[in-house]
């Protein structure tokens, strides 16, 4: 399989493309999509499609029988194949009491190394890899296979469906990859994957400077389909509201973070449309989606959701506790009771006016960060710095802490490993990022920035405010 392995090289490839001229690196993201495509619009994914939609008018019970049976069937696959899940608790699992005997995996136990978390049915040739960040810096990696990556896929066109949006309609994404070289100060700002019918918009080259170009290219654009992290929309919507003349999309998806009220106000406001939100993560063991209604919709052949108090018991509905997942999908690096860090809430139980029995669970908002903005008008979103932080995984934290106009030090919390060859190794992909109109120093730090509430940021501007 080609995709992996274009993975695995994308570090190797990158200053290659970057030195690409234009058409050239259309056509390597072309290349790229048209792997990406070919699994996401392959017969079997769109087949699953119709299976997943045929699952809307489930009831509640439907759904809990659903749910246990696969619970049993992930829970004896990592028990029979998962070196660390070879003295679980034996014995059927007929209810969530029967779920509470086996332990809570917590996330800290992730980060410090997957190998005995793998199964050892999945062949090595056969794991997708990947790293993921959170939004400290606390980084761990993660194995699946390219069975998870379609029903993905599959599950995320459902939510496109609720959104009236059919399988390869147009769009133009604004995620984490590096598409154009980062010196770039003149349009396009953006590469065309064309099996995929999706233009990719640089995250790394917002500014002020860039903004007409922006939003000439959005508004020649628009009326189809914007997907993006909220942090980065935001800024886009900030240019478009100051501009004052909206730029009408067909909808918004947004992911990757969470969505403030006040930044989907902005977003709507500036694309005039509705804006579509999701909560997931790299490692794919659930799933909650916004309807067309506005309810988010615990996705139920994604994974189990149990929500934990501070006692570890579960939460009564409208209390805020631990979100512990089980992921039915993923049979690579199968998760059982998976502590993830991130909060929220079961909505008290009145149905959602979409008619989907699947249960309505509120992510709560607990991650902030300031957005990074240079002397000369260019505007980095957390996301887009978070971008840097993936290849590494020694700190407990890392956080960028603008403390002068020219000047952005990155503070790391060291864990085991390489630390201080990690902060480094981040410290000279931040600087090849902003150039050398920014000086970026690196210290290690025994504790985080914290705010009050305890809340990390990714990004401490101390300069505006
Ligand atoms: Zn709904």
């Amino acid at each position: 399989m080609l995709e992996p392995l274009i993975r695995a090289n994308i570090p190797r490839l990158q200053p290659l493309y970057h030195r690409a001229p234009s058409p050239l690196r259309n056509f390597l993201t072309g290349a790229r999509g048209w792997f990406l495509a070919r699994l996401r619009y392959a017969p079997e994914t769109l087949a699953m499609l119709e299976t997943f939609r045929s699952h809307e008018s489930w009831s509640a019970g439907d759904i809990a029988a659903y749910q246990l049976s696969h619970l049993q069937e992930i829970v004896e696959h990592a028990r029979a194949t998962v070196p660390f899940c070879a003295d679980y608790p034996r014995g059927p699992i007929r209810s969530l009491e029967d779920l509470r005997r086996f332990p809570i995996l917590e996330r800290e136990t992730v980060r410090q190394g997957i190998d005995h978390l793998l199964s050892r049915k999945i062949p090595p040739n056969s794991r997708i890899r990947a790293g993921t960040t959170g939004t400290t810096g606390a980084n761990l990696k993660v194995a699946y296979t390219e069975a998870l990556a379609r029903a993905n896929w599959a599950i995320l066109l459902r939510q496109w469906q609720w959104a009236g949006v059919a399988p390869l309609e147009k769009r133009i994404t604004l995620f984490g990859a590096q598409i154009i070289p980062p010196a770039r100060t003149a349009p396009p700002f953006w590469t065309r994957n064309a099996p995929e019918r999706q233009i990719l918009m640089s995250i790394f080259h917002l500014s002020k400077g860039a903004a007409p170009a922006y939003l000439g290219f959005l508004q020649s654009h628009r009326g189809i389909v914007l997907e993006g992290f909220p942090s980065v929309l935001a800024i886009l919507a900030d240019f478009i509201l100051e501009r004052g003349e909206p730029v009408p999309m067909r909808v918004v998806f947004t992911s990757g973070e969470p969505l403030y009220p006040d930044t989907r106000a902005k977003i709507a406001a500036a694309f005039a449309t509705r804006v579509f939100d999701s909560y997931g993560m790299t490692e794919y063991c659930g799933s909650i989606q916004e309807c067309e209604r506005g309810g988010m919709h615990l996705i139920p052949e994604f994974g189990f959701l149990e929500i934990l108090n501070n006692r570890d018991e579960p939460a009564a509905p409208g209390e805020e506790g631990h979100f512990v997942w089980t992921g039915f999908l993923n049979r690579a690096m199968p998760l059982i009771r998976y502590r993830i860090g991130d909060r929220g809430a079961w909505q008290a139980d009145s149905p959602c006016p979409c008619g989907r029995a699947f249960p309505l669970v509120m992510p709560t908002i607990t991650r902030e960060s300031d957005t990074l903005r240079c002397p000369d008008g260019r505007i980095f979103s957390p996301r887009a710095l978070n971008q840097l932080l993936k290849q590494s995984s020694s700190l407990r934290f890392c956080q960028f802490v603008h403390d002068r106009p020219e000047r952005i030090i990155v503070r790391a919390v060291p864990g085991a490993g390489t630390p201080v060859e990690e902060t480094a190794a981040i410290r000279d992909r931040l600087q090849a990022l902003l150039g050398p109109a920014m000086h970026v120093v690196s210290e290690i730090a025994t504790a985080p920035l914290a705010r009050p509430g305890g809340k990390i940021p990714l990004i401490v501007d101390q300069v505006q405010g």
